[in-house]
């Protein structure tokens, strides 16, 4: 028996890095999975065969995060294709750097979409179709609450409006049973921020494990909070960062 047996969860941007390691360890505690992505279909395909495999319902959904309709036509696809939905985990996101007078108001508009107003708009569609005991998971970031470096004000501002959302949020939909917290990566080995990259030992030197975490690590929280282990907590920030913050 796995600790998520019988539930149907949807991982945003589940092509590659985080969110497949997410997809993958849901399935392993036994939930049925729907990811979407944006342009890694090859990928994404990859990730719901191999869960597929090992006898689980998986299905990779084609959704950019940036056009609005997105989470509403994900969330539909999931219910239709799984039958149901009870964990929603917003994990799709973009790390663009610059300083504010560099970027255009595109740039600027394109990041708060894809990282606020998706994971706003992914929420309001899943809580519909929620029972009792279902989650909201949002990813957020290590850069929420420090900002080490300069050229990362937007990313950061995109990261930190998820902490208010989910507390927001876990009030809101405390009475239904439903929890909602965000988990905070630290500098993670993905094709956003690998290990071996031209600005990965600056952050090394910054965590106090001194190594980068692997996509995994992210995913194991994610399936504790998914868990029925995760009952009573609602409205909170874990940091899965090697102690980059400490
Ligand atoms: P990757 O860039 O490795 O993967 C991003 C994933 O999100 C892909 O599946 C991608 O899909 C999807 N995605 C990106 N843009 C969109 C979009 N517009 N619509 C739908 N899907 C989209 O990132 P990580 O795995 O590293 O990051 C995952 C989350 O963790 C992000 O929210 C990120 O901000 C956060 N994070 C990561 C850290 C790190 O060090 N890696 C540190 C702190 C936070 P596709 O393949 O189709 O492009």
């Amino acid at each position: 028996m796995g600790k998520l047996n019988g539930k149907r969860a949807l991982v945003t941007g589940g092509s590659r890095g985080i969110g497949a390691a997410i997809a993958r360890r849901l399935a392993a505690e036994g939930a049925d999975v729907a990811i979407t992505y944006q342009r890694s279909a090859e990928a994404a395909e990859k990730v719901a065969a191999e869960i597929r495999a090992t006898g689980r319902k998986a299905v990779a959904i084609a959704a950019d995060s940036a056009d609005s309709r997105s989470g509403e036509a994900a969330v539909a696809a999931t219910v239709a294709k799984l039958g149901g939905l009870d964990i929603l985990v917003n994990n799709a996101g973009i790390f663009e750097t610059g300083k504010i007078e560099e970027l255009s108001l595109a740039d600027i508009e394109r990041n708060l979409a894809v990282n606020v107003t998706a994971v706003v708009l992914a929420s309001r569609a899943a809580i519909l179709h929620f029972g009792p005991g279902s989650r909201i998971i949002n990813i957020g970031s290590c850069l929420a609450s420090q900002v080490p470096a300069p050229g990362m004000a937007i990313y950061a501002m995109t990261k930190s409006a998820l902490v208010g959302l989910t507390k927001g949020l876990a009030r809101d939909l405390g009475a239904t049973g439903t929890t909602v917290n965000v988990v905070h990566p630290g500098p993670t080995d993905t094709d956003m921020n690998p290990a071996a990259g031209d600005h990965a030992e600056g952050q090394r030197q910054r965590i106090a494990l001194g190594h980068y975490g692997t996509a995994d690590d992210i995913a194991a929280s994610v399936a504790f909070l998914a868990s029925e282990d995760g009952r009573h907590i609602t409205g909170a920030e874990l940091a899965v960062d090697g102690g980059v913050n400490a």
